[in-house]
């Protein structure tokens, strides 16, 4: 008899799940449990949706006994980010503007998931409309790392990243406009996957900078990340950028990659990607890792991006001028928070949107709203949005002539280990440096993967790997391999160094 065990990885517990050693009941319990457990020390979680996943769980375990086919993760728990849709269960951004609403619909991937027969546990907490690289600027307090307490676990989906390193899901769902799923898998030893954007339907996410968001999965290790994305992805004529195309069998991909022959695998080392600001042992780590695909058989290549300097700044003034936009519709009449004017103004549409905006959005929202703005006056269009356009221009072809040379392209994740609660809070440039290395590929719409790459100093590091639009399968194979390398360095998984909690058996 095999006791369920929140440490199954998601194909693991799906195989269980079919075979009948575990239900889905007793999964999705097990998991509740760990979160009771740990989650008031972690704070991953902004709602937990006990009574909703045990619903769908026991659905299964009785078509499963009617002998009903069902989809390959059916009764494998999932936790989403908060800044996704689900019907009936409050979604916030983790904003005190989105207080109180709840959905009247689902988001196009949490149908997907549904579809798929996987138990929705809660929704995980994030930098309040994903603007932030700690999730110290959600409205509903701090998400904490469990390999330190005391440290940040990378934003925006800090939550999400939280709740599958600690255990209390073996599955997320994260958004990434500039690192948001990478950065927090860097941070706290988990793979995480921004998509080709357009792969998976952004329907129903509530949106930061639309030209840059894209959902995408967070587990374990990487096959499971291929299993959720094949889940996630596919077409949506709800969502004008959607891809038309079939899902590919990323899963096949990570299979492949994980009998590590990377014979003929061209990869190629951006020098601006790691340059200076790089913590050294983030780099060792980093380095090290290179020879193990070389000694897979992969030909290791040296490039320059020279517009990749810049990403940063574009990206800066594009995603700021997509906010003032998309966050124009909170006005206090539509959805959750609405706040009269206490001054003595009359009550009219203008004072209450003012009202609801100066109490609903945090300082940071704030910042970026006025930056956009600002950005897109009509005085310095031309200098500022404009001219960002015409470097993300740049960043594209940069990508272009580099995907000419090589299959993929790698890159520590983040400059840094994680930091301290409350270190970079009051230094927003120090704390938006912290993405130079994943922004480039949001603003070029091409997929990449962050995969956990060894210790600096008792923290995990990261190792990001970038392919061409629509080649997202790379990933899978170059970081599967990758997987195997290093387990077979440690004598077992990453994770498994991670401090206990409590491990519910
Ligand atoms: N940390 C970046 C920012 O603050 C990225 C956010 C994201 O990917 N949602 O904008």
């Amino acid at each position: 008899m095999v006791v369920s065990n929140t440490r199954f990885t998601a194909a693991e517990l799906a195989t269980q799940l079919k075979i009948g050693t575990v239900s889905a009941v007793e999964a999705v319990q097990c998991h509740l449990d760990r979160i009771d457990d740990v989650d008031g020390d972690l704070h991953a979680f902004l709602h937990v949706s006990a009574e909703e996943a045990l619903a769908t769980a026991r659905e299964v375990d009785k078509d499963r006994a009617a002998g009903v086919d069902l989809p390959p993760l059916a009764g494998v728990p999932i936790a989403v980010k908060d800044l996704i849709c689900t019907k009936g269960i409050p979604t916030t951004a983790a904003s005190r503007i989105l207080e109180g609403w709840i959905p009247p619909y689902d988001a196009s991937i949490v149908r997907n998931i549904k579809a798929a027969r996987m138990p929705i546990l809660g929704k995980t907490n994030l930098d309040e409309f994903a603007m932030g690289s700690s999730t110290e600027h959600s409205a509903f307090g701090d998400t904490h790392n469990p390999w330190d307490l005391d440290r940040i676990p990378g934003g925006s989906g800090g939550g999400s990243a939280v709740a599958v390193a600690s255990y209390e899901a073996p599955l997320a769902i994260g958004t990434d406009t500039g690192g948001s799923i990478r950065g927090p898998a860097a941070f706290t030893g988990t793979v995480g996957v921004k998509p080709t954007y357009g792969s998976v339907s952004r329907y129903g996410c509530i949106a930061m900078a639309s030209s840059l968001d894209q959902a995408g999965p967070v587990a374990r290790n990487v096959l499971d990340t291929a299993l959720l994305h094949e889940v996630l992805a596919g077409y949506d004529p709800r969502d004008s950028t959607s891809i038309n195309e079939p899902v590919p069998a990323y899963a096949d991909a990570a299979v492949h990659g994980a009998t590590q022959d990377l014979k003929g695998v061209k990869v190629g080392v951006v020098l601006e990607m790691v340059g200076n600001g790089f913590q050294p042992g983030v780099l060792a780590r980093f380095y090290e890792s290179l020879t193990k695909l070389q000694n897979m058989g992969a030909e290791v290549v040296n490039l320059s991006c020279p517009s990749f300097p810049f990403a940063f700044d574009a990206y800066y003034l594009i995603m700021p001028a997509e906010v003032s936009s998309n966050l124009a519709r909170y006005d206090g009449m539509r959805y959750g928070l609405r706040v009269e004017p206490t001054d003595g103004r009359p009550v009219t549409a203008e004072s209450v949107t003012m009202a609801t905006r100066g109490q609903g959005f945090g300082e940071e929202v704030k910042r970026r709203i006025i930056l956009g703005t600002y950005a897109l006056s009509a005085g310095y269009y031309d200098a500022f949005y404009g001219s960002a356009q015409q470097v993300r221009t740049l960043i594209q072809r940069d990508f272009a002539a580099a995907f000419d040379q090589v299959d993929v392209l790698v890159s520590p994740t983040t400059p840094t280990t994680a930091f301290k609660l409350g270190e970079k809070l009051d230094d927003v440039l120090a704390m938006y440096l912290g993405d130079v290395a994943t922004i480039p590929a949001n603003l070029a719409g091409v997929p990449a993967l962050s995969m956990p790459n060894g210790i600096d100093a008792g923290l995990p590091t990261g190792f990001q790997i970038i392919a061409p639009a629509k080649e997202d399968a790379r990933l899978y194979r170059v970081g599967a391999a990758l997987e195997a390398a290093l387990e077979h360095q440690w004598g077992g998984p990453l994770l498994d160094q991670a401090p206990e909690l409590t491990v519910a058996e």
